[in-house]
């Protein structure tokens, strides 16, 4: 018998990896969303849909202990779940906890991280239900699974963009991707250290919009802006481009790009865990999303346009193509340097 090429999972990149399986996977009755979208959505009732996504934070992957505490740690470990039910329009309303704990942890390191963890779920209503817990060899490893919910026709998919329709973006970009890089360089507190340890989930916003029915696709910003943009895109059949000198940045960050003399936005465009809502809609309900986020008091920008050519391409203030940095985060690449953590990803070579 002939063997099998062994081909290497970073051939596949981490997109590849899961198309592999969920090529294998059969479409289920009412399950209108399965995989491929920030949360699935099956059928609930009284005329509501359930929602459900996981997330798991990997010690040496995402975190290091070495400059993420674990009060901290707790509250991100949920609030990037909440942010991929925010991504939705959805309500957040339950949750599982599975940890693999290495014994050398201590107890008091447990206590923060819960407390942490039960803080943030108590802002949103959020109620932790069950779990699963067992020792590591290795690091530390979180998984949380939340269920949400919202009115059926509410929900907002990454698809479901056209052409023509405007790209709008909550908060500010590249905070957390600089964030991570001032901890690797020793600084200990800032804005943008803030938002990379303790990142806000959009959740109102995700809500309200889903409520006055004025997006036609969301997703959240936990790649990168270019390769967030592109799972919509391609989600959609369309493509987009973005203005970079529309790109929101905060003060911190703008110092930060003006002190190094570049106008390198890559950390904006290609850096991911700001967990900001990106999402489409018609041109004409431009001024009713202004006015729906000045009532929320959360900045929101438009950016660009969705195309009918695939791809996303940033353009300069001249309106020129230019050159875009490397898209995104992928867990198997080979070149990229892990931008969730000071190490590099343990399979690597
Ligand atoms: P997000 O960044 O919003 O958390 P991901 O990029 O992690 O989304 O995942 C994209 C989609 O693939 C989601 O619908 C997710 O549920 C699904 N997915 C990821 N890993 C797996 C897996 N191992 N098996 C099945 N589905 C998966
Ligand atoms: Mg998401």
């Amino acid at each position: 018998m002939q063997r099998k090429t062994c081909r290497h999972i970073h051939e596949l990149g981490e997109f590849g990896l899961i198309s592999l399986i969920s090529g294998k996977v059969r479409p289920t009755p009412a399950v209108p969303v399965s995989i491929g979208d920030d949360a699935a959505a099956f059928q609930w009732q009284n005329g509501y849909i359930g929602l459900t996504t996981s997330d798991m934070l990997v010690e040496g992957v995402h975190f290091d202990l070495s400059f993420c505490d674990p009060f901290r740690l707790g509250r991100k470990s949920l609030a990037v779940n909440l942010s991929d039910i925010a991504a939705m329009g959805g309500i957040p309303r339950w949750f599982l906890l599975s940890l693999a704990i290495p014994a050398k942890l201590s107890v008091g390191f447990v206590e923060l991280f819960t407390s942490g963890m039960l803080g943030l779920a108590d802002e949103y209503g959020t109620a932790l239900v069950g779990g699963d817990t067992c020792a590591s060899k290795e690091g530390l490893v979180i998984s949380i699974t939340l269920y949400g919910e919202q009115q059926e026709g509410r929900i907002i998919r990454r698809r479901g963009a056209l052409p023509g329709e405007a790209v709008f973006v909550t908060g500010t970009l590249g905070d957390s991707a600089l964030g991570l890089e001032l901890l690797r360089k020793g600084s200990t507190d800032g804005r943008c250290i803030s938002r990379h340890l303790d990142p806000s989930p959009r959740v109102r916003e995700g809500l309200a919009l889903a409520e006055a029915g004025l997006a036609t696709a969301m997703i959240d910003i936990s790649d990168g802006l270019l390769s967030d943009l592109g799972h919509i895109t391609e989600m959609s059949g369309s493509g987009a481009f973005v203005h970079q000198d529309r790109i929101p940045l905060s003060r911190e960050f703008a110092a930060h790009v003006e002190s190094l003399r570049n106008s390198d936005y890559s950390l904006a465009l290609g850096g991911g865990e700001d967990y900001e809502l990106l999402f489409t809609a018609p041109a004409r309900n431009r001024d009713a999303i202004g006015s729906l986020f000045a009532e929320l008091g959360t900045p929101v920008t438009e950016i660009g346009e969705i195309t009918s050519t695939p791809g996303v391409h940033v353009l300069s203030a001249e309106g020129k193509p230019i050159p875009a940095p490397k898209a995104g985060f992928d867990h198997f690449s080979t070149t990229a340097r892990d931008t969730r953590s000071s190490l590099p990803v343990h399979w690597e070579e």
